[in-house]
């Protein structure tokens, strides 16, 4: 097989400079990490804004008079501002969280149990990570409502037929991703979107996979809410956002009580702060949100654009040189561009653990695994799957090592249909 070349969208060498974990070594060989939708790598610039936080402006925020309380408030709600433009939302409508997952259960909690009765419908799709599946089932379960799953083709492209029919149920709530983490597949946001409105629906968008990887402004999609995880694209673990439309936020009860998210306590009854800080209760992620506002500069530096045209002729070569593969099964849809940076496949006669582990003895980091998405496997009928994902500082070089590298599971396991 021929290894094609390609003419990166911008300097690759000079990306990989600025994280210095891409310098390690792993098991005596350079680190290739293709585990991107798990978790990105932090380039120097995000680990040096935690550590000048923490030397120079630690303090907490929204409260204190002092220079350094002024100083980090300052610095969190301009991060804010910065995540939320990155988005094409006002920064009112940008509630920090946790991550994706947290988003969605504010969502499920704030605004599903002020709105759901018994016998709503709230539409999902077969092909949600289950951090968009469990929090409707907890809230299905006190409010009485019912989860109506729309199907994916065997192309792996959500079907739209189906979802057509499940409108006509009039569901209370379409809540489906952006881009799946095992299919690759880009659903098409701004058509379910408004479609969903039609019969009068809120939309919630699951962006983990989105936002990190190709443009995303939430008012031309128009849907109502959006989550997505920093740790996904290059800021720390532990902050992500939820997007939503202002007019919800102002009339939706807050998620949790506390400290920050108040105006006026009594011994009987408080009043709210004003959106977003309402659903910040407690001392918020203050360096990391901070952190989170420097890896979205970087990421605008490089060009969203720009990322996504990398990523997709990264998935271009893997796909080509897994699809010549006869002991080689490919998930999700074969066109590149109707794809995010990630290729899911298993060997016909290799577990994927398997997989792995032979892999890791490269220096190869990929996932293997249900990758949070059981209904997934189910419908394609596998316990889990091998997974590579690009970013923005993989090379073609890289998706070439982890190629080669595949025929040492053939060496291990033998070849498919062999003795
Ligand atoms: N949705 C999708 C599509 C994801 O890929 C992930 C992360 N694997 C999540 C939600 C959950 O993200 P987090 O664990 O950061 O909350």
């Amino acid at each position: 097989m021929n290894l094609l070349q390609i003419e990166p969208t911008y300097d690759v060498e000079a990306i990989r400079a600025d994280f210095p974990i891409l310098q390690r070594r792993v098991k005596g060989y350079p680190l290739v990490y293709l585990d991107n939708a798990a978790t990105s790598q932090k380039p120097q610039q995000v680990i040096e804004t935690l550590v000048h936080y923490y030397e120079n402006t630690n303090a907490n925020v929204h409260r204190g008079l002092h220079t350094l309380a002024e100083e980090a408030t300052e610095a969190y709600e301009t991060a804010r501002a910065k995540v939320a433009r990155f988005i094409g939302a006002e920064p009112e409508s940008l509630v920090f969280t946790r991550n994706t997952t947290e988003a969605i259960n504010l969502v499920a909690y704030a605004w599903g149990l002020a709105n759901l009765k018994a016998g709503d419908v709230i539409v999902l799709s077969e092909m949600e990570h289950h951090s968009n599946i469990v929090p409707w089932q907890l809230v299905a379960r006190i409010t009485g409502a019912r989860l109506h799953y729309v199907p994916f083709t065997p192309e792996g492209e959500l079907d739209m037929e189906a979802f057509e029919e499940a409108l006509r149920q009039e569901p209370k709530l379409v809540a489906i991703t952006h881009a799946s983490n095992v299919l690759g597949t880009i659903n098409p946001v701004e058509q379910i979107t408004s479609k969903a409105h039609a019969v009068g629906a809120k939309v919630l968008i699951d962006g983990a996979q989105a936002v990190p990887h190709r443009p995303v402004n939430v008012a031309q999609i128009g849907c109502d809410f959006y989550a997505f995880s920093g740790h996904k694209m290059l800021a720390p673990t532990g902050i992500g956002a939820l997007y939503a439309r202002r007019e919800l936020l102002e009339e939706m009860p807050p998620f949790m009580g506390g400290g920050e998210m108040i105006r006026r306590v009594t011994h009987e009854y408080s009043t709210w702060a004003d959106i977003p800080i309402k659903f910040e209760a407690g001392t918020p992620n203050i360096a990391d949100g901070i952190a989170f506002g420097t890896a979205v500069d970087y990421l605008q530096q490089v060009g969203m654009e720009s990322i996504l045209q990398h990523d997709q002729q990264l998935v271009a070569e893997t796909l080509r040189l897994l699809e010549a593969e006869e002991d080689i099964v490919i998930y999700g849809p074969r066109d590149p561009a109707s794809r995010c940076g990630l290729v899911s496949f298993n060997f016909k006669h290799v577990h994927p653990h398997d997989v792995a582990q032979i892999l890791d003895a490269h220096g190869i980091a990929i996932r293997s695994g249900h990758h949070c998405c059981q209904l997934i496997m189910r419908r394609l009928d596998v316990t889990a799957t091998a997974r590579v994902s690009f970013y923005l500082y993989n090379t073609i070089e890289e998706v070439h090592a982890f190629w080669k590298a595949l025929d040492d599971v053939r060496k291990v396991f033998g070849k498919y249909g062999g003795r």
